[in-house]
């Protein structure tokens, strides 16, 4: 392909052809990249970028790849990856830290405790980087990103590099403006927690809340966490599921997981095809039983 050898002459870092995104998703699923770009600059990013819209070439974002289903055909175009120091990877001044996006957030989360930082514990223990944390809204235990979030810094294809403020990122439950916009990639943010309280209770509450979740998820088996959204006024999506006596159906390697059963597991050489034809079959009885179509929560990339 063309395309690949102008980009790698002309934009520092690392790029890897045919990457296989089984390697790059916590599913394990997902078949090769044309390729994947590692930019060692935000300026390189932003450069790339505008290179990559400008050709009409489909780009993918990666985070820690926890929330992802990717094709067994894998990804026409190129997959950028940001590594943990694109920009300063995390810095403290009082309540306000600053991380880059590609840290992992349970550093994040990890690192505010041991200083007495409260607000965002209830995070712990997930998976993720704190870019795909953002795009998510990710959220646990009544506590979600938007809650801390002061700004972010982003690359956009076609204004580059600018400031978003939580007004811009309009979030809402698991969602914010960035899954309606074209490859907008969040390079660092910035959050405001509350100081004073006692590191040691924090961590504390941290360990339990991870003692708590390992023992309700199927953490020892490929997945991308929760599976559907859950539905407003509507018991959780798990619960829908596990009513329709869906715990442990299967299709090839793709498992209802018996554990949790808004988890679809691969216990071994599941295909996104298996996973999708497993979510098929969990929608259509699920809206037989309750009358509901259950929205997938993972970003599915087709
Ligand atoms: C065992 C398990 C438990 C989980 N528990 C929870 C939970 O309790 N709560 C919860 O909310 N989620 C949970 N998840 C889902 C997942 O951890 C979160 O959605 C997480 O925020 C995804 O982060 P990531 O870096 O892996 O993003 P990815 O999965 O790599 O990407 C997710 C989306 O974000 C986009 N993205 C990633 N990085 C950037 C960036 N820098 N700029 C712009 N877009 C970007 C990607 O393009 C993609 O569309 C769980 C997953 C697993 C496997």
């Amino acid at each position: 392909m063309n395309w690949i050898d102008d980009f790698q002459n002309e934009f520092p870092g690392t790029h890897l052809r045919e990457e296989p995104m089984s390697r790059h998703t916590n599913f394990r699923i997902g078949g090769p990249a044309d390729l994947m770009y590692i930019p060692n600059s935000v300026n390189a990013l932003d450069a790339a970028l505008r290179y990559l819209n400008q050709n009409g070439i489909p780009v993918l974002i990666l985070g820690g790849g926890y929330n992802l289903l990717v094709s067994d055909q894998g990804f026409r175009g190129a997959t950028v990856k940001l590594p943990e120091d694109i920009t300063d990877p995390i810095d403290f001044q009082g309540g306000t830290v600053t991380a880059s996006a590609g840290l992992p957030l349970k550093r994040l989360v990890r690192e505010a405790a041991a200083r007495g930082l409260t607000g965002i514990e209830n995070l712990a223990g997930i998976p993720g980087t704190v870019g795909g944390a953002i795009y998510m809204n990710a959220g646990a235990y009544g506590s979600c990103v938007a809650d801390v979030f002061q700004s972010a810094g982003a690359v956009c294809p076609e204004s580059g590099v600018r400031t978003m403020n939580a007004a811009d990122l309009q979030f809402n439950y698991r969602s914010s403006i960035l899954q309606e916009m074209r490859c907008t990639v969040i390079t660092g943010a910035e959050f405001r927690l509350r100081p004073g309280a006692n590191p040691a209770e924090l961590e504390d509450r941290c360990r339990e809340i991870i003692r708590v979740r390992n023992g309700k998820h199927p953490v020892g088996l490929p997945s991308a966490g929760s599976f559907f959204r859950n539905t407003r006024g509507l018991p959780p999506a798990g619960r829908l599921i596990e009513e329709a006596g869906l715990k442990g159906l299967a299709v090839g390697g793709a498992q209802v997981s018996p554990m949790h059963a808004n988890f679809i597991v691969n216990t071994g050489g599941a295909t996104c095809r298996d996973v999708l034809d497993l979510m098929a079959r969990v929608q259509e009885k699920v809206q037989r039983i309750h009358g509901v179509l259950l929205e997938p929560e993972v970003r599915i990339i087709p």
